[in-house]
């Protein structure tokens, strides 16, 4: 979990963001301000990045796209790994008109960059199989899941409550939601705690993680709004918490 915020700034919490090192790759699901950060924290650099995944262009999930493509331009040593790029539809105008703001300084220089839209879709890459599927927000917006060896792990990005963060986190072994507001003051488009715990006891996964938590959304009711509706493990996410899948 490389950050576990929302777009309103909170020290030790960065915006939307999650590692993930899947069939020896490295992935990176939303690029959150400040995730850069906490990536090289981990050891992992810009230049390591195979894949990052976009739940869509809010910017506390998305704004580190523009130093982490400025990064990969810059010479010495130059980069010369592909990277795709995959977000909702919209993704090559996002592109588009960040690098023209940006006068072509994000454009791909000694490696090859692919845009990738999707909505709901399934891929195979490697070993792994990237399912994503479109997400009630406001924006367009998708949900991700990856399976791999047996086992999965999926990715809300930012919902309102409706079947399909149900159906993409069916059986997870990891489900991953927004948590962006209290039971007392929902917001439309987003989840409150009781809301994720109907979805993960729907779902039948079998580990909740909340992350994307405004200040407002305090540990303790939070547990307690979940546990009306989920019995299961539960983790109120830190930046920088590894949940590890299986025994591997
Ligand atoms: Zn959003
Ligand atoms: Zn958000």
């Amino acid at each position: 979990m490389l950050g576990t915020g929302t777009a309103w700034p909170v020290r030790g919490q960065a915006c939307a963001g999650i590692y993930i090192y899947a069939a020896g790759q490295h992935w990176l699901f939303d690029a959150g301000p400040g995730t850069l950060q906490r990536l090289l924290a981990l050891g992992v650099t810009h230049g390591d990045l195979d894949r990052i995944f976009l739940t869509h262009f809010h910017p506390d999930h998305c704004a580190e796209l523009v130093p982490l493509l400025f990064a990969m331009h810059l010479p010495d040593p130059a980069r010369t790994k592909p990277l795709t790029v995959t977000g909702p539809q919209g993704m090559r105008r996002v592109y588009r008109r960040l690098n023209a703001a940006f006068s072509g300084w994000l454009a791909p220089r000694g490696y090859r960059l692919t845009l990738r839209e999707v909505g709901d879709a399934a891929q195979r890459l490697g070993t792994c199989r990237v399912v994503s599927r479109r997400m009630p927000h406001g924006p367009p917006a998708v949900g991700f899941r990856v399976e791999c060896g047996g086992r999965s792990v999926a990715y809300s990005g930012d919902t309102a409550e409706g079947p399909g963060v149900v159906e993409l986190g069916r059986n997870a072994d990891v489900l991953i939601l927004e948590c962006s507001a209290p039971d007392a003051h929902p917001v439309a488009g987003h989840l409150t705690p009781s809301a994720c715990g109907r979805i993960a006891a729907a779902a039948g996964c079998r580990r909740l993680v909340l992350t994307h938590r405004a200040p407002s959304v305090q540990e303790g009711l939070a547990r307690r709004g979940v546990r009306t509706q989920y019995a299961g493990p539960l983790v109120f996410a830190r930046d920088l918490q590894a949940l590890r899948l299986g025994s591997s």
